[in-house]
């Protein structure tokens, strides 16, 4: 059994230490900041608490199901399916979409409102249908082009993919082309329509740490100083020391990472929705709006505002923003209660600003030239989602294969 030295208290970097730790290796984590979980973190503000940008989990994904207890974590989901919201001459037009194969019900009904055709209705279901099929490898094979051309390809009307899966996706993967790859999509598509996308009572930072118990908060060093020297060697605090083995649980190059995102956080006396879905904006693409989505996490977990009040989260993708020559705070924020008074007759009014955030280097590109498959991109001893692709599940996976790789060499 070795002593292993773990750089970086993300999620990647704690599943693979509680991973280690369990295969009976002693570990150390190293985190620069003062806090463990990198980009799931949570801010408690006025009692509320505000996610580092809209964040959920997704009960589908196959290492979270390994990885985390959300029983525990006191987890509740949003609806199946979306709302979309148009703008018309005098008002707005809110259309449900739910979710025909896990809300019946409501599904046939939201099939008569006429905002999809049926020809898209049923196009949706033979998508479903289609990556649901065989093993999750299979999603990844195949065609490797962008997002875009995915759904054309498949015959999606104009509309179905401006109004739907444009505000949807452009907010998932935080671009405004839809040009990652088709394989994340049809990944992402399939764990949507298999499990709920949730939220932990104590906010998004319940997950890592969830794994920091596990791990024992004695083997994690906050705001610590290291440097790899080499495949064994740390040095902490301009001090050399010997590990017999050190995974590097960061992205060395996340400083270029392009894409952003403005996540605006309101406190509203009410919820402007009337169901527990996400808001999508139908106009984000069409007339040159700016909001990607809008939630309202207390409607669906209460702890994430005070009793009587709700919390509006709503997602602005940094390159929306860019075009649009929008580059600060302030100006986001005006432009986003336009368009929201729009939506609920001037609602935004009466909501106070809890927080403007910015996140840059949000995500890795994971454009159609990537060679994306079902496993890392494995080099050495490093894990994170860079290695594999933005989310929760590529930064787990890659924790899991580093683990196991670490764990084999240690042994041999
Ligand atoms: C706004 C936003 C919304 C998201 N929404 C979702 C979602 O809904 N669903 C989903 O599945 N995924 C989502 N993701 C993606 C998901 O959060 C990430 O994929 C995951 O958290 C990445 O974990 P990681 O451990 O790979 O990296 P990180 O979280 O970046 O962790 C790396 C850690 O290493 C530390 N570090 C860096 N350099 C050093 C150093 N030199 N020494 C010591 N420590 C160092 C950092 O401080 C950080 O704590 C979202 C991401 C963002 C930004």
């Amino acid at each position: 059994m070795g002593h292993i030295a773990i750089v970086g208290a993300g999620l990647a970097g704690l599943r693979c230490a509680t991973l280690l730790q369990a295969s009976g290796h002693e570990v150390d984590v190293y985190e620069r900041s003062e806090t463990i979980g990198g980009r799931m973190a949570t801010d408690e503000v006025d009692g509320f608490l505000l996610d580092h940008g809209f964040h959920v989990m997704q009960t589908a994904y196959p290492t979270s199901k390994r990885a985390f207890d959300f029983k525990a974590m006191g987890a509740k989901a949003f609806e199946p399916g979306a709302v979309i919201v148009q703008q018309r001459k005098t008002r707005a037009k809110f259309w449900t979409l739910a979710d025909p194969f896990r809300r019946p019900v409501q599904g046939a009904l939201s099939g008569l409102n006429r905002f999809a055709s049926p020809l898209d209705l049923l196009r949706v279901a033979r998508l479903r249908f289609g990556v649901r099929r065989g093993s999750i490898e299979r999603v990844f094979e195949g065609e490797s082009n962008d997002t875009a051309d995915y759904l054309a390809k498949r015959g999606f009307s104009k509309r179905m993919i401006q109004r739907f899966f444009h505000p949807l996706f452009s907010g998932i993967f935080l671009e405004d082309d839809l040009r990652t790859n088709e394989r994340m999509f049809r990944f992402v598509f399939r764990m949507m329509s298999e499990g709920d996308m949730v939220l932990p009572v104590g906010g998004i930072a319940s997950a890592p740490k969830q794994l920091a118990q596990r791990l024992g908060n004695e083997r994690i060093h906050l705001n610590a100083n290291v440097l790899i020297l080499d495949d064994q060697t740390l040095e902490i605090d301009g001090k050399p020391t010997a590990f017999d083995a050190i995974v590097r649980a960061f992205n060395p190059e996340q400083a270029n990472e392009k894409r952003h995102v403005w996540t605006l956080h309101f406190d509203a006396q009410h919820s402007p929705l009337k169901s527990n879905h996400i808001l999508l904006n139908g106009d984000v693409r069409i007339k040159n709006g700016l909001i990607a989505h809008l939630a309202v996490p207390s409607d669906v977990q209460p702890s994430y505002a005070p009793d009587g009040r709700s919390l509006v989260t709503i997602t602005v993708v940094g390159e929306r923003a860019d075009t649009l020559g929008l580059l600060d705070a302030d100006s986001i924020e005006a432009a986003v209660r336009d368009e929201v008074d729009v939506w609920f007759s001037g609602a935004s009014k009466e909501w106070r600003l809890l927080a403007a955030q910015h996140i840059e280097h949000a995500l890795p590109e994971v454009g159609a030239d990537l060679h994306l498959t079902a496993g890392p991109r494995v080099t050495g001893f490093e894990c994170g989602d860079h290695t594999l692709h933005g989310s929760v599940e590529g930064a787990l996976l890659s924790a899991e294969t580093i683990a196991n790789n670490v764990d084999v060499h240690l042994r041999n």
